[in-house]
């Protein structure tokens, strides 16, 4: 067995990714200070949180050394792992199976039921059952046992706790296995979206790639519905749908936003019928339709949150950004050279508080608009950023739990990553 020393990316000097606590080893309680053995004031051993276990004053790898934590009697490691989560090992008494895990294309080793990676971080367990369950490092839990809703693609070969031989390969229902999670999230979401062209295509998956990596997509699905195209016209500026369910796209108010979209980018100055004022519009109608679900499955708090933000900013457009009495519409518009000191990113974000939120969900989608939207309303910005990185401060209760397994499950399979909204 191959073991590799690891040390932290701070640049410690030989800090292991090793857990820190107390080992019972023979009668003895020594502690443990990030892998490092002691007894008394001498280092005395080593301990990777994966369970392999060594003797001796060095880290130096003598294969032969290092053994599992099970195979000593009566040895058992209570602690937290080295990024403070609570860690036992062994961690049940049957023990689990060992050999290699494939999940969403990422590979780990597993040692008794213990997921880690190369350089020995636990990551979760795997059981004789198939069952998966990850350490979430985010939200600092130990366990969250995924159902099958949150468990990626996986393959596993090995032997079980028994050591009888086993390969075990598990798909998620209706995937395409040559498409990642998040592709596959959004062919679901999109009816029919095989009979799209390839533009129309490109224009879905850049306006909910960030939902549909994130998880999010997939659990306002689950709770709303999906979206299709038909011809429901329901562009009326000014008139506020509130509803919830199902979107129903107008094909030609989606043909359009994909022209514009190619065009100018995400957002689009256009003229109005009171020269000389124009319209700032965001060319993003399927993000936008998906914010509307996507409000739905907030809690009230962080809803409320939102209605106070655009009270305020109602009453600053109002004063400083005054319409012509001419314009009978419920958008804001200005004078072109007002265009950067506007107060709504959108025009149409001024309709009501429920198009302001739609509107900030779609200037977030896609890069491009998402920086402009922190420039211009930093404060929307900060609460999109807590829905996709901390929704257990911005979902109702029930939506809770399963959105962070399946965030856990996604950040094991290597498809949340930490830079999705930086870039
Ligand atoms: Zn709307």
């Amino acid at each position: 067995m191959q073991v590799v020393t690891a040390t932290d990316k701070s640049g410690d000097q030989e800090r292991l990714f090793g857990p820190s606590g107390f080992l019972e080893l023979g009668g003895n309680v020594l502690v443990v200070d990030f892998g490092k053995v002691f007894l008394e004031d001498t280092v005395v051993g080593f301990l990777y949180e994966d369970g392999l276990l060594k003797n001796g004053n060095s880290p130096d790898t003598e294969d032969s050394q290092w053994r599992l934590i099970d195979d000593l009697e009566g040895c058992i490691f209570r602690g937290t792992d080295s990024r403070g989560v609570e860690l036992v090992i062994p961690n049940s008494e049957y023990g689990g199976p060992t050999g290699k895990l494939r999940y969403n294309g990422c590979t780990y080793n597993v040692l008794n039921g213990r997921i880690a990676t190369e350089d020995h971080q636990l990551v979760g367990e795997f059981e004789d059952t198939g069952k998966v369950v990850v350490r979430d490092h985010h939200t600092k839990v130990a366990r969250r046992e995924l159902d099958e809703s949150a468990t990626l693609n996986l393959y596993f070969d090995g032997v079980r706790s028994d050591g009888s031989a086993w390969r075990y390969e598990w798909a998620r229902p209706l995937v395409r296995k040559d498409k990642s999670y998040g592709e596959n999230e959004i062919i679901r979401y999109f009816q029919e979206f095989d009979k799209l062209s390839m533009t129309q295509k490109k224009y879905v998956v850049d306006s909910l790639n960030i939902w549909a990596t994130s998880g999010i997509l997939q659990v306002v699905r689950k709770s709303e519905g999906n979206a299709a195209l038909g011809n429901v016209k329901h562009g009326a500026a000014g008139v506020t749908r509130v509803r919830s369910g199902m979107v129903d796209l107008d094909v030609e108010e989606f043909d359009r936003d994909i022209d514009l979209f190619k065009r100018f980018g995400s957002l689009a100055v256009v003229s109005t019928r009171v020269q000389p004022y124009v319209e700032v519009r965001i060319n993003l109608v399927v993000s936008h339709e998906f914010g509307h679900q996507l409000q739905f499955c907030l809690s009230q708090a962080l809803q409320n949150r939102v209605d106070e933000l655009y009270i305020a900013r109602l009453k600053r457009s109002v004063k400083m950004c005054p319409v012509p009495n001419t314009y009978e519409g419920g958008s804001e518009i200005c004078r072109p050279e007002y265009v950067p000191n506007r107060m709504f990113v959108s025009g149409y974000a001024k309709a009501s508080k429920f198009e302001y939120w739609a509107e900030s969900v779609a200037a977030f989608s896609v890069p491009e608009s998402r920086k402009l939207l922190k420039e211009l309303d930093p404060a929307i910005h900060k609460i999109l950023m807590e829905v996709v990185q901390h929704p257990e401060t911005a979902f109702t209760p029930v939506l809770t739990e399963p959105i962070l397994d399946l965030q856990a499950s996604l950040r094991l399979g290597g498809e949340l990553k930490e830079d999705l909204l930086t870039c």
